[in-house]
């Protein structure tokens, strides 16, 4: 298999999500050319939701399991370290049977160990399944590592639409949020010049709006909606993957749910599931959209002429105060890019001149944030703060969170016009 809905998926050799699909593991690893040893991967969950079925399958391979006993598994250091442990090193191969813990974690370890590795998703929860990035939790900070690519993906439809009903409605909120994710790549690329490519956004829009329509059918666990939501998921990884970088699958909502996860770490408190902090922060991030191009361009051109920037003093203490132990990453991150006044006033200058264009886009194709409510509510997904149970203030999450990466966001234009959102 090379493609996946049309799209090349290389270094990715085999994406298979559809029924009764598990068998095929071991067609696929003989087809990756591997003959004997292997390590499984998976928690007490997973095992029984797929993983002890998988190695049923592998009976011809002398399989060694490495399974977590604890019950909320974390990806961090000492499970690394577990992992390392409990596995194989003469395994020629290593199949992770999880969701976004057990993905990241065998991802790390396979990049590490150098020893290739696969993914039998059991929940339709996030998009990381496709990427080659791991977030891990170190010395209690959450960073991002570079890793791998999976060689396979398999998701069992009867597995993932099993999956616990959070985990589904995660995975629902880390698509919808992506309708920001191509607004900010868009602002991006017509302010800053930033490459945009209009094939990838528009393979994304369609899996996004897919997902929408046959929104009823998660409530039911229908086999070909959660199809659809695991199918967006997948893309997602692939459009960045093409890209070559996050920029399709990751704006501002992203960073606010960062935020959201890198505070609850600092708090030693339990982040929400990805995906869940996600559909929360798309309220917020299409709220700031249609706050922003609200105006018209004789307001932005007024707002710009008395605009008020943050020094650099003030700047470097809000960072230490807010990010603590993590802040010479945030200033290695964006490093000088928003200090240098002759890119702000090109940046300017192009706002100006596109304004009317940007607010049409904005328009037509970023959704009432009522919209996104609906869609959420719909299936039980939480909408709030309050529902995820984060207490800090809208403004400080807005106001920090586009910190977290250097990358050009509506919260940068926000602060390019001098607008508070
Ligand atoms: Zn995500």
């Amino acid at each position: 298999m090379e493609s996946f809905e049309g799209i090349k998926i290389d270094p990715i050799r085999h994406i298979l999500i559809d029924e009764n699909v598990l068998k095929e593991v071991p067609y696929i690893l003989k087809d990756l050319g591997v003959r004997e040893n292997i390590t499984v991967i998976c928690d007490q969950n997973t095992y029984e939701a797929a993983g002890k079925e998988v190695i049923e399958y592998l009976k011809d391979f002398d399989v060694t399991l490495c399974k977590f006993d604890k019950a909320h598994l974390v990806p961090d250091e000492r499970s690394i370290g577990e992992m390392i442990l409990k596995m194989n090193h003469q395994s020629e191969f290593l199949c992770a049977v999880g969701s976004g813990t057990i993905n990241d974690l065998t991802r790390f370890v396979s990049f590490k160990t150098k020893i290739p590795y696969g993914i039998v998703a059991t929940a339709p929860s996030m998009d990381g399944y496709t990427s080659s990035v791991s977030p891990l939790i170190v010395n209690g900070f959450k960073r991002t590592y570079n890793a791998g690519y999976p060689q396979f993906v398999v998701g069992d439809l009867e597995v993932i639409s099993r999956a616990p009903y959070d985990m589904i409605t995660s995975g629902f909120g880390d698509i919808i949020g992506k309708y920001t994710s191509l607004a900010d790549w868009m602002v991006s690329n017509i302010v800053n010049g930033e490459k945009f490519s209009e094939d990838i956004a528009n393979i994304v829009r369609n899996s996004i709006e897919r997902c929408v329509r046959n929104v009823e059918g998660i409530k039911s666990r229908n086999e070909s909606v959660v199809k659809n939501v695991m199918d967006a998921l997948v893309l997602s990884g692939i459009a960045m993957l093409k890209v070559g970088n996050s920029r399709p699958a990751s704006g501002l909502e992203h960073h606010i749910a960062h935020y959201i996860e890198i505070k609850a770490l600092m708090n030693g408190q339990i982040p929400p599931l990805h995906g869940s902090s996600v559909g929360v922060a798309e309220v917020i991030a299409t709220e700031i959209y249609h706050k922003v191009f609200s105006l018209d361009r004789n307001e932005v051109q007024k707002m710009i002429a008395k605009a008020k920037f943050e020094s650099r003093q003030e700047y470097v203490e809000r960072i230490k105060r807010v990010y603590g132990p993590i802040s010479n990453e945030i200033f290695e991150e964006v490093g000088e890019f928003y200090f240098d006044n002759f890119e702000r006033e090109k940046r300017q200058k192009q706002i100006v001149e596109k304004w009317d264009y940007l607010k049409n886009w904005v328009r037509e194709n970023v959704p009432e944030p009522y919209r996104i409510k609906e869609l959420l509510k719909s299936i039980g997904a939480p909408m709030a703060l309050k529902d995820i149970n984060v207490k800090m203030n809208l403004d400080e999450i807005v106001k920090n969170a586009k910190e977290i990466r250097k990358r050009y966001t509506i919260l940068r234009l926000a602060e390019d016009i001098g607008l508070d959102v």
